[in-house]
């Protein structure tokens, strides 16, 4: 049996390897490593995948967040509401750029924005809403948009682990994760569900105002060379990362469909199971797996990581500490009773191995120990 991984870029690589190396090597030929035309070509052809007007590739998902809020001319202070179960990155770059990050409590089963404590957290200095669409499955967009419409918020989607998935509105609307808000974030780090070789992240807007913003800001604030409009950043994405992205697009709903076809095992196999609770599935989003997340109902999740260890089979905790209990945001002065669902969920998940390239007989294994651990400790 192939040695199991949490993400196995090297067996994913070998089978386009012709394709990928043809496209990379174009790049040195040229020697256009920055701002190539190729990240243009990559842009529109995003753009067309996803269903918006406008791509902004960047340097990396976490300065897309960024870019996106300095594109809105917020002010210091402003209030940004965000879940405290997330990756570091979406409330960094709140506090980076001297606004006041507010975190709020996720529900339990999907691990995504709770709407009550969200309504909570809204007042008069609250000006965005970052949801964060986590695992690879949408957060309840149709009720973050109304409550946004009716405070007069700004909503920028964290779609880092989503890219790919579909968001169906209740009137049977269909659209893409990362294009409902007014601006979209993700990332190509290598092990996303869709992954360059090195950072890369992009942007997307269907607002032709702020898709002018973004692309000025990642380039020093400049449309015409050396006249600076604003203060900007540099921030964009490598012309070599780009044409890997070219390649590996077109293999991304093939890709999507390995993980759900993964997702699917491990239900099988752990869905009659008293202990393990699976990962939801909600009816407005499809689910593309950048992770797949089980919680124990009373076993010790430690145990379970440590006995996988033990049989070779790598199990990650994303994500193990809530935000609000981080050193970085002591200052903030939050409370752990205001987060009840996150400190449970700290204690309880754990994320399987879940990439495009697991087989059945890597599947059997992992499923295997996992219940002879549940059902025998
Ligand atoms: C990966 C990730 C980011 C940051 O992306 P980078 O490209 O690593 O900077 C932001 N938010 C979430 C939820 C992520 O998973």
């Amino acid at each position: 049996m192939k040695k199991i991984q949490m993400v196995d870029l090297q067996s994913q690589y070998h089978k386009i390897k012709p394709e990928i190396d043809i496209a990379i090597q174009r790049i040195i030929d040229s020697a256009s490593f920055v701002k190539g035309p190729e990240v243009k070509e990559f842009e529109k052809e995003l753009a067309r995948y996803m269903g918006i007007r406008h791509v902004t590739a960047c340097a990396n998902g976490t300065d897309a967040l960024q870019v996106a809020l300095m594109a809105l001319n917020l002010r210091p202070g402003d209030e940004v509401i965000t879940p405290d179960f997330t990756f570091i990155a979406t409330v960094e770059v709140i506090a980076l750029l001297g606004l006041k990050p507010v975190l709020v409590d996720v529900n339990p089963d999907d691990f995504t924005l709770n709407m009550v404590s969200l309504k909570k957290a809204v007042n008069a200095k609250t000006r965005v809403i970052i949801p964060v669409h986590l695992f690879g499955q949408c957060s309840n967009m149709e009720q973050i948009l109304s409550l946004a419409r009716e405070n007069d918020l700004y909503v920028i989607e964290d779609n880092a682990q989503a890219i790919g998935s579909d968001y169906r509105f209740s009137d049977g609307s269909i659209n893409k994760a990362g294009t409902l808000g007014d601006i979209g974030c993700t990332s190509f780090f290598p092990s996303k569900n869709l992954g360059c070789f090195g950072d890369g992240g992009a942007l997307f807007t269907n607002n032709d105002e702020l898709a002018d913003q973004l692309s000025t800001i990642v380039n020093h604030g400049m449309k015409v060379r050396y006249y600076h409009d604003m203060v900007g950043i540099n921030s964009r994405l490598d012309t070599i990362q780009a044409a890997i992205l070219r390649v590996k697009l077109g293999y991304l709903d093939d890709y999507i469909k390995a993980r759900q076809k993964a997702a699917l095992y491990y239900d099988n196999a752990f869905k009659e199971s008293e202990e393990i609770i699976i990962p939801v599935r909600n009816s407005f989003s499809t689910h593309v797996f950048h992770q797949y997340t089980i919680r124990l109902r009373n076993k010790n999740r430690d145990e379970l990581r440590a006995f996988l260890q033990a049989k070779d089979i790598p199990a990650m905790i994303y994500y193990p500490v809530p935000l609000h209990r981080q050193k970085a945001f002591q200052h903030l002065g939050f409370q752990d009773e205001d987060f009840p669902v996150t400190e449970e969920l700290c204690r309880t998940v754990l994320s399987l191995p879940m990439h495009t390239e697991l087989d059945d007989e890597q599947l059997d294994y992992i499923v295997s120990h996992v219940l002879d651990f549940v059902n025998a400790h």
